[in-house]
This record gives C-alpha cells, sequence and structure tokens, in this order.
C-alpha cells in the first residue's frame, strides 16, 4: 500500500528522531454533532496514532463559550467510540485557559502584543489586503507596564465587550494577513459551559490551538486546509511562547465534502431547530448518529475514509460511494428475511395445516444459520411481483402462470379475484405438489422466485423510504434549505415476517429483493420500524 503525504512526513519525522512517538488529537469545538467530515478527521488521527504505535487525545476545543453545549461533548464522545476508536486522553482546552493567559502575558513582557483600543471595525479596515499594507494601530507602542496593567483589567471585568482585544505585535506589512496584529484575547462576558463566569475573556482559535497542542505534546497536529494561512501564525505561537522541543507541526489535508448533503454545523442545526427533521440523529442526517440511526456499519465508514484516501485539494466524493461501502458491509453481514411493502393477497387452496419452515439466514455468513418462518394458506406477495397482463420473458406471477415462494414451494395462479372496477384484489392459488425448496421432485421449471409473509402471523410495520437530504442543485444555492429534499422520507406500511418483531434496535437486515434496512429505535412492542439503509444494486461507478 502506498504511503500518504501525512504517513511520509511521520516516517521522516520518526526516521530522523525528530520525535520518538507520535501523538495527535481529534480537536471538535462542542457547538454541534459529529458528521461524515468529522469521521474523514477521526480516521486519520486515530488511524496514524495505531498506525505508528503513538497516542491520539480527544480534545474539546471549546474556547468559544457561546455556542458549546454539554449536550454535544456526550454525543461526541458516543460517536468516537461508535466508530471504534479509544482516545489517550480526554481533555477541555478550557482547562488550560490559565496556561493561555501566562502565554499571553509573556507575549507582552517580549514586547509581542499589546492592548488595542480600536473597534473590529477600525481593526479589519486598518488591516488592508492583498495588495495593501495594513495600518499601524495607534496603541501599538504601549508600554510593557501599561499593556500589562490593561490586559489584566480586561481579565478583571474593567471593560465592555468589544472594548479592547489584545494583539499579537507581528508585521503590518506582512504578506499574509493573518500576520498583520492579529487578535489574540477578546472580552466576551459570557457563561462558559466548563469554566461558568470564571472569565471575561476568551483566546481566539489561532492563538489558543497551538498552545492546546503544544502544552499536550503534539507532534503533528492535523487540520483542514482553510488553515493551510494561519500556519505561519501557528509557529510564531509556539515559537514565542517558548513551549520545548518537539514543537508540534501543523500539516493541513483537504477537508471531505460529499454530494447531495451538507456537513456545516450551521445547516445542520438549522434543520433540526426548524423541525425539517426529527433531531441531530434523523437517519438522514450526515451526522455520525444519524448515520448509525441510518444503520450504517461503523466499518463501513471507516471502510469508506480509507479507500477515499487523503488529498491535499479539495473535491467532492459521491454519496454513492460511501453507499457501495455500505452495501458492501451489510452484503457481508446483514440477515436476509422477507417483507413486502405492498400486500397483495394470496389464497393457497390446497393448504390445509400451517407449517413452520426452516430459512437459511444469510448465505454469505460464515456460518449458515436458519430461522423459523411460518407458511399457511393465506400469504402476502408484492403488487409488483404479479402482472395481469403480463410484459414479454416476465418470470414473476401472472394469471396461469408459476412462481416460487423463497424458501418454500411453487405455487400456480388459477384465479384472480378482482373488485368492481377490475383491480385486482386477490390470487387463488395452489401449491404445486412436491415442489418444497430444497427437496424439489416436482419437475415444474420455474425462472421467478418472489418473497412472501404469511398473512395469518404477519406483522404490521413502518417502513421509512429515506432519500438524500439535499436535490441537486441546478444553480447555486446560498441558502441550503431551499434544497432541502421534501421527499426525503415516505413511510409506507409494510407486513413483514413474524421474525422481525425481535429485531433489535441498530438490527440490520436485507429485506429480500428490496433493500437493506435498520430497526429504528421508534419500534414497539407491538409495531417494529424500519429505516432503508442502502439499496440493493450498486449504482457506484468507479471513475478509476
Ligand atoms: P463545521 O464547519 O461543520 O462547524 P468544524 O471544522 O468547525 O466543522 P470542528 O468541531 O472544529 O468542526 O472540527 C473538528 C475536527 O474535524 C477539525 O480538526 C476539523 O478540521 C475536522 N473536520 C471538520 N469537518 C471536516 C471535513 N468535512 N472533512 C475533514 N475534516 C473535517
Ligand atoms: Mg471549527
Amino acid at each position: 500500500m502506498s504511503k500518504n503525504f501525512i504517513e511520509e512526513i511521520i516516517e521522516k519525522d520518526l526516521e530522523s528522531g525528530k520525535v520518538t512517538q507520535i501523538y495527535t488529537r481529534f480537536p471538535p469545538e462542542p457547538n454541534g454533532y459529529l458528521h461524515i467530515g468529522h469521521a474523514k478527521s477521526l480516521c486519520i488521527n486515530f488511524g496514524l496514532a495505531q498506525k505508528y504505535g503513538g497516542k491520539c487525545n480527544l480534545r474539546y476545543d471549546d474556547t468559544n463559550p457561546a455556542k458549546e453545549d454539554e449536550e454535544y461533548v456526550n454525543s461526541i464522545q458516543q460517536d468516537i467510540e461508535w466508530l471504534g476508536f479509544k482516545w489517550d486522553k480526554r481533555l477541555f482546552a478550557s482547562d488550560y485557559f490559565d496556561v493561555m493567559y501566562n502565554c499571553a502575558v509573556k507575549l507582552i513582557n517580549k514586547g509581542l502584543a499589546y492592548v488595542c483600543d480600536l473597534t473590529a471595525e477600525e481593526i479589519r479596515q486598518t488591516r488592508g489586503n492583498l495588495t495593501q499594507k495594513g495600518e499601524e494601530s495607534p496603541y501599538r507602542n504601549r508600554s510593557v507596564e501599561e499593556n500589562l496593567l490593561l490586559f489584566e483589567n480586561m481579565k478583571n471585568g474593567v471593560y465592555a465587550d468589544g472594548e479592547k482585544v489584545l494583539r499579537a505585535k507581528i508585521d503590518m506589512a506582512s504578506p499574509n494577513l493573518n500576520m498583520r496584529d492579529p487578535v489574540i484575547y477578546r472580552v466576551l462576558h459570557a457563561t462558559h459551559h466548563n469554566t461558568g463566569d470564571k472569565w471575561c475573556i476568551y483566546p481566539m482559535y489561532d492563538f489558543a490551538h497551538p498552545i492546546e497542542d503544544a502544552y499536550e505534546g503534539i507532534t503533528h497536529s492535523i487540520c483542514t486546509l482553510e488553515f493551510e494561512d494561519h500556519r505561519p501564525l501557528y509557529d510564531w505561537v509556539v515559537n514565542n511562547c517558548d513551549f520545548p522541543d518537539p514543537k508540534p507541526q501543523q500539516i493541513e489535508f483537504a477537508r471531505l465534502n460529499v454530494t447531495n448533503t451538507i456537513m456545516s454545523k450551521r445547516f445542520l442545526k438549522r434543520l433540526v431547530d426548524e423541525g425539517k427533521v426529527m433531531g441531530w440523529d434523523d437517519p438522514r442526517m450526515p451526522t455520525l448518529s444519524g448515520l448509525r440511526r441510518r444503520g450504517y456499519p461503523a466499518a463501513a465508514l471507516r471502510d469508506f475514509c480509507e479507500r477515499i484516501g487523503v488529498a491535499k485539494a479539495n473535491s467532492e466524493v459521491e454519496m454513492a460511494y460511501l453507499e457501495s461501502c455500505v452495501r458492501d458491509n451489510l452484503n457481508q453481514n446483514a440477515s436476509r428475511v422477507m417483507a413486502v411493502l405492498n400486500p397483495l393477497e394470496v389464497v393457497l387452496t390446497n393448504v390445509q395445516e400451517p407449517e413452520i419452515l426452516q430459512v437459511e439466514n444469510n448465505p454469505n455468513a460464515e456460518q449458515i444459520t436458519y430461522r423459523e418462518v411460518p407458511f399457511s394458506n393465506r400469504i402476502y406477495i408484492d403488487q409488483s411481483d404479479f402482472a395481469q397482463v403480463p410484459p414479454p420473458k416476465y418470470h414473476r406471477l401472472k394469471p396461469d402462470g408459476y412462481v416460487r415462494l423463497k424458501g418454500a414451494y411453487i405455487i400456480h395462479c388459477d384465479e384472480v379475484v378482482t373488485d368492481d372496477e377490475g383491480n385486482v384484489t386477490k390470487l387463488m392459488c395452489s401449491v404445486v405438489p412436491n415442489s418444497k425448496s430444497g427437496s424439489d421432485t416436482s419437475g415444474v421449471k420455474v425462472k421467478g422466485v418472489i418473497q412472501w409473509v404469511d398473512a395469518n402471523t404477519a406483522v404490521d410495520a413502518e417502513v421509512r423510504q429515506l432519500e438524500s437530504l439535499l436535490v441537486d442543485a441546478t444553480e447555486e444555492v446560498t441558502d441550503f434549505t431551499e434544497r432541502f429534499n421534501v421527499n426525503s422520507m415516505t413511510v409506507v406500511n409494510a407486513k413483514c415476517e413474524k421474525s422481525l418483531l425481535n429485531a433489535k434496535v441498530g438490527e440490520t437486515f436485507q429485506f429480500m429483493r428490496i433493500g437493506y434496512y435498520v430497526a429504528d429505535r421508534d419500534s414497539t412492542p407491538t409495531k417494529p420500524v424500519f429505516n432503508s439503509i442502502v439499496g440493493l444494486k450498486d449504482s457506484f461507478k468507479s471513475k478509476a
């Protein structure tokens, strides 16, 4: 297997002795649920630590008090455990607010940070642009003593939000806008989910993140591409705050984007808040909790992340690729069962005694197991498996025709019962003697095999047919709610075999000839609820 560019960097660092053990981290902001994009980052960070005998921390990047919440902290943890990863330490960036504060004081003492009274708007206006240098702030040359005093006042709540900020003193003429005296601390009177009202100043991401990494001894700090331009500032902070070697190294990779879904937490939160979906774990959501409820196996997600690889250029991966990984997994692992979405009653006129058939669960399993399937004089087949006027080469049931019932017998259609309007309401059929699957000596040759459900013991089930969250955009739409697929969930009342009454929440099945389904937590003891996972046919065509 070829190495990706991050692995090459790591191997070089291990060989040169720059690091003796690698240490990575996964740093989510607890302001929403994790999504498929995070799975990619999780697989990279935890995967590298595993591969190279290193460690990986779960660190909540909770330096912004406004949108963070305990609910998110808990869901993130559950999702990571579900994906199958184990962190070394579980940490909160907010636990090192003191460390960050002391780093800021250190920078002030070195003459490398100053308190600035310009407003956010004035700072933006004096920042310049790609062709124009920035202007130095009139507060840039305050003395160390004055800065120390003002910064302490900021901490002590003397100023209102936005009244003063602490800025790094770097270079207003730098070609990199991030280096033009970036704000590193702001005044914000807000209650923090972890530190409560202890602080009324909060560090900015670009200042906090390198300190968190360095403080924890992270060797390789892997982030997405949009932070590439921030790397000089990352290095500046690490170097000027005097952290020991080996200093953490920031490495950027392309974020994962998937077609027909959206991974911005802001948008996902809107769908939840506006009641367009049933919650963060709605099975249509690209969140990990949504995918779990949708029946996507964790192993399939890891497999997907592995197969798409690690890239340095942004691109969009087709949802069909992920579905293909899911299908491969379920094909191997899901039990085959029978359900009928559009029932048509069939009376088997020559069946007297009910019978219990032994039907194979999964032909792909390492060990073949069987389950009991009742069979009697009334069954359901799907309306689509009967044609009164069949097209050529039609192999399913037709008037005076034969078809095999999966795992049971061959039946013959003797009579079609219709209502006043000519709609088929019932079929009168007979079982062909000696045609039982596995011991068929009837001599009748049939091409079609269909699924069926015993009507006398059938269980009613709610089946949710799910489709993509977003419809294809014909043009660039900025408001994603306009692309919300109003047909993304259709509820069908199905008949299914009795064994499904015992389906456990999260258990996955292949509804034979229909698709893959998972038992939902909305199931009750008398009525199971199933979500569609993926169809049987693979629509993904690899471009390679
Ligand atoms: P969002 O924009 O959805 O809020 P975020 O990047 O702000 O996402 P964080 O909680 O800060 O979310 O992300 C935690 C980690 O996951 C970060 O290292 C981030 O780079 C990574 N990550 C987030 N989205 C993706 C993605 N689509 N592909 C790969 N990595 C991602
Ligand atoms: Mg973020």
